[in-house]
């Protein structure tokens, strides 16, 4: 193989380590190896480079250059640290490359995958004995914590871990009590940001030839995977990982009051742009939270952020203890239609393996196929616009736009659950199936209904106006012509039934009761034209 990687690889194929570590995409930090404090020429770590796995979805080609360009940077710097390194370029899926291996070099260490796709990957190898598992230690909170306060069954309910959490960590305590008198500080940090403080610039690494080299590889085998490659924008090496943490530190005196804020002027805001790099474990989240221990923020701001740590726990409990979901009784149906322009995209290629025979959550039966505005061509609502073309160009947006614009969008547009999460799966450089399952069918939609969320997240305009500054320059005027509301009056009234009994929804249904026939006939043909035009790829114009 001659690439400048391989040739600053040293071939350690004829050393003998003690034993052999895979070394997996996600366990990209020194201190994951069980054996991190023995001497590093005992334990050889082995990379796996699977083609299989860049090809399964078409993944945006950020996503991959990040993730690669980590995993190569990381076995350099690993054998800089005296260990063995085998670097694998593999056309199997991890299981067959590392189970191949293990036939000729003898049982491989593995930690556990939070991947249930590379779980099944290696299950039968596990059980063989060629490969031996280990837990994976990157994680703040365990599965016993995780059952002893919430239980192994829906309703699952953060609040409830969270304050677990809080009371047998002593995080954020004083004397049995929450620092500030309580649990969550969600009150004050719910602020539009108006301009001031003055948002950071974004983040900014130096590029070098392995990273260069990975962008040209991934643009050139890739070709019909959507979006950009830049890695100016991510961090690839150790000690960028640490610069990173360097900016997260310089954003959380004010991540807590705008957490809720979106906008033009600044992608990201006052968000910590960490959870790519904290799920390869290039930073541990353990590392994250003493930066907000350590800060001099306000306690808001620190506690905000900490349970945003805590969130990401939470979610990576729910996926394992329901196997994605698979385990918990909710009505279901198959995703009929899982190729908004995934066929395009991908280059012919349809959808995943057996995922596509399976029935999945659907609560509210939707069934409609995700517009190709998601892909990025213009729908003429801005805030829809705006928010794609930055998940295109950077395959990242902050939580609020993926919740109150992508997610509320879908749902109000009756988009297929399953679609939608395959594709926050291939868009987002920080999805893989624990998290995003959890996030899309959990919370941006009401895929799981109340497993997880008391009610759905659906809003109409005035969220949107309030919250950012999209409407300011949409050719939709936010009072008068913006059809979001009159589709949100849709969907509760296609809905309603489902959330009879809900006190949390009985407010929203007593207001649309009190809707005219007029009114109501003008939300359904709102529907239908938006739900039409945007299907058709066509751009929406106030009359
Ligand atoms: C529809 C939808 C889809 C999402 N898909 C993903 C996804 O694929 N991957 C992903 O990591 N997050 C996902 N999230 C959660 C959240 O939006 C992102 O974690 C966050 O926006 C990442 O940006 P950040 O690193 O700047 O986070 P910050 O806002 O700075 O928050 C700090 C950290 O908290 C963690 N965090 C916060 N909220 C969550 C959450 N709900 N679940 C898990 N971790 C959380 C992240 O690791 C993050 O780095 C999704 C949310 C929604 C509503
Ligand atoms: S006017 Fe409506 S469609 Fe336009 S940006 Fe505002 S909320 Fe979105």
């Amino acid at each position: 193989m001659s690439s400048l990687f391989h040739s600053l690889l040293r071939n350690d194929s004829a050393l003998k380590p003690k034993r052999w570590l895979w070394v997996a995409h996600d366990q990209l930090h020194s201190q994951l190896n069980p054996w991190a404090g023995e001497p590093p020429e005992e334990t050889g770590l082995i990379f796996v480079e699977s083609k299989q796995r860049g090809n399964v979805r078409p993944y945006h080609r950020q996503k991959l250059a990040f993730l690669l360009s980590n995993l190569r940077h990381r076995s350099l710097e690993a054998q800089q640290e005296g260990h063995p390194v085998r670097y694998l370029i593999s056309e199997d899926d991890y299981g067959k490359a590392l189970t191949d291996l293990a036939q000729e070099i003898g049982t491989i260490h593995v930690l556990r995958s939070p991947e249930l796709e590379i779980r099944q990957q290696l299950k039968t190898s596990i059980a063989e004995g060629l490969l031996r598992e280990h837990e994976h230690g990157g994680w703040l909170t365990t599965r016993e914590e995780f059952l002893q306060s919430v239980g192994d069954e829906p309703p699952f309910r953060m609040d409830v871990f969270y304050r677990h959490f809080r009371k047998i960590s002593g995080v954020l305590m004083e004397n049995s009590s929450p620092e500030g008198g309580k649990y969550s500080h969600d009150g004050e940090n719910r602020k539009p940001w108006k301009g001031t403080p003055p948002a950071p610039s974004d983040p900014t690494f130096e590029v070098d030839a392995i990273d260069k080299e990975v962008t040209a590889m991934i643009m050139e085998h890739f070709p019909q995977h959507p979006g950009n490659i830049d890695l100016r924008k991510l961090p690839t090496t150790a000690q960028q990982a640490q610069q990173a943490l360097d900016f997260a530190r310089s954003v959380i005196p004010e991540f807590g009051p705008y957490e809720d804020a979106f906008s033009e002027g600044s992608r990201g805001l006052f968000h910590t742009r960490l959870a790519s790099l904290m799920h390869l474990h290039r930073v541990l989240p353990e590392e994250v939270l003493t930066i907000a221990l350590e800060s001099s923020a306000p306690l808001n701001s620190r506690e905000g952020l900490i349970r945003q740590l805590v969130w990401r726990e939470y979610m990576h409990h729910i996926h394992e203890i329901t196997d994605g979901f698979r385990t918990i009784d909710v009505p279901r149906s198959p995703a009929a239609c899982r190729d908004a322009r995934w066929g395009d995209v991908s280059g012919g290629k349809k959808s995943i393996s057996t995922a596509d025979l399976e029935e999945h959550p659907n609560r509210l039966k939707q069934e409609q196929p995700l517009p190709p505005a998601y892909w990025g061509k213009e729908s003429g609502l801005r805030c829809l616009d705006a928010t794609t073309t930055a998940v295109m160009e950077d395959g990242w947006t902050h939580h609020i736009p993926r919740l109150m614009i992508l997610g509320n969008l879908a749902s109000l547009l009756d988009i297929h659950p399953r679609e939608l999460t395959d594709w926050f799966h291939v868009a987002f450089i920080d999805a893989y199936d624990w998290v995003v399952e959890t996030n899309v069918l959990g919370m941006g939609t009401f895929a799981v209904g109340e497993s997880m969320m008391t009610k759905p997240y659906v809003s109409g305009t005035p969220y949107i106006q309030n919250m950012g500054d999209h409407c300011q320059k949409c050719s939709f005027h936010p009072k008068k012509t913006c059809p979001i509301s009159k589709l949100y009056w849709a969907f509760l009234e296609r809905h309603g039934d489902a959330f009879e009994g809900n006190v949390r929804m009985a407010m929203p249904l007593r207001t649309l009761s009190r809707r005219s026939e007029d009114q109501k006939a003008a939300d359904a043909e709102t529907f239908e034209w938006v739900s039409s035009t945007l299907s058709r790829g066509e751009v929406l114009h106030p009359d």
